[in-house]
Formats: structure tokens, sequence, C-alpha cells
């Protein structure tokens, strides 16, 4: 049924990973250089109500816009936070409505946990997601089909820029890698949920400040897309 599984997030950390062979799979994307230059912070498994609303407080003080991938059960817990993430101009990606590891599921249970996120999201703001992000980094091509068919983008995130945040490194590690490789077209992995995440809250305000200072704009992933056509 699956006929491969990717595991995106081991794969990164093998230095000779040169990406996953399928243009359907976005793995972040390269903009020539220039004066200007773009990234996008994404945020994975929120929202949760102690660290969503900080990090939305920091994008806010910075003029930043991000793109934040919904665990549709805690969207269902905090349609409030859901809203603001909204009006304030961010994103809302999918990442399913209860985290599975979709290539332990058959095509229509995949089909049925991006659905019913979809419909969380749905019924708290007038708002359609146009990314996909699969839990955990794993899926099949298989899985990238069902993700197709239902017309989002398979959204994962740039493999040279790994904050790996969710291991909490400290944060004076995790922004270094992040100021030494980013690049115009960045898509950074982050999370807003999952464990503490202070180290991440703190990043953001680190980083972002030393990153507008070297020209760059932080905008949604789907901005992000639409620069590289
Ligand atoms: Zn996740």
């Amino acid at each position: 049924m699956h006929s491969i599984v990717y595991n995106y997030i081991e794969l990164c950390k093998d230095k000779a990973f040169t990406g996953i062979d399928d243009p359907r799979v976005i793995q972040g994307v390269h903009l020539s250089d220039s004066e200007e230059a773009y990234v996008c912070f994404t945020f994975d498994d929120g929202p949760t109500s102690n660290y969503t609303p900080q990090i939305l407080d920091i994008l806010n003080k910075h003029q930043a816009k991000a793109t934040f991938f919904i665990f549709g059960r805690f969207a269902t817990e905090h349609p409030e936070i859901i809203r603001r993430i909204a009006k304030e101009g961010h994103e809302l990606g999918n990442h399913t409505y209860s985290h599975p590891d979709l290539t332990s599921l058959d095509f229509a249970a995949i089909e049925r946990e991006i659905l019913e996120a979809e419909q969380a999201i749905q019924s708290i703001v007038d708002y359609r997601c146009k990314l996909f992000r699969p839990p955990y980094g794993i899926f099949s091509p298989e899985t990238v089909g069902v993700v197709e068919a239902l017309q989002y983008k398979f959204a994962l995130w740039s493999r040279d820029v790994q904050a790996y945040d969710w291991e909490l490194p400290g944060v004076d590690k995790m922004a270094e890698e992040v100021l030494s490789h980013v690049c115009n077209g960045s898509i950074i992995l982050l999370h807003d949920a999952g464990g503490n995440r202070e180290q991440t809250v703190e990043l953001v305000d680190r980083v972002i400040p030393i990153l507008k200072s070297r020209n760059y704009h932080f905008i949604t992933m789907s901005e992000l897309l639409a620069q590289s056509v």
C-alpha cells in the first residue's frame, strides 16, 4: 500500500542527503540572490495557550508573518487562538486532526484525518488551508497523492536549516544554526507545542531582528512559494 516510507527528519540528519526526488514535495524554495531576501518561519503542532500567543506577540512586534501548521484537535480546544492567527495575517496550514504517522493508516483514514482538521479550522474561521504538512515528516509517495487530490500542496521545510527545537539544544545553538545557514527562500521548521517551547520563543525574538537587519522579510509559506514562480 505505502510503497516507500520517507522519514524526512531522519533523512535530513544525513549530510549526504540531497532531497526527496519528487517535485510534488516542497523542501524549501531557492530564490536567487538579491538585495531583498525572504524567509518563512513555520510553527507546527499548535495552537497552545501558552506558547502560540507569545510567538504571535513577537511576530507582531517585529511585523513578521509566519505559517502555523495546525493540529486539528488543538484548534477545537483553542478557537480564539486560531482566530487570532488568521486575523493577524499569518497562514494556517493543515497538519491533520490527531497527528498520526500517516504511513500507519490506509488512504481513506489519511483523507479523514486531513478533512477533519480542515473542518475543525473552518468551524472557527472562514479559511481553507492551501498547505499540508505530514506529522513527524513521515510519508509515502501515495500519501502525497492523497494530499494532492484534496488540493493541498505537500509542504515540508528546508533541509539545510535545521534548528531541531524539539530537542531543546539551547537558544545559542539554534540561533547559530539559523543565522549561518539561512538563505533567500528558506523555510524553517519550529514548534509552538509538544513540550517546553521557551527556547523556541526566545529564538524567534532573537533572530528576527538580526535577519531583518540583513534585509530578510518574514512572509508566509504560500507567499514564499509565489515568489519562486
Ligand atoms: Zn507535528
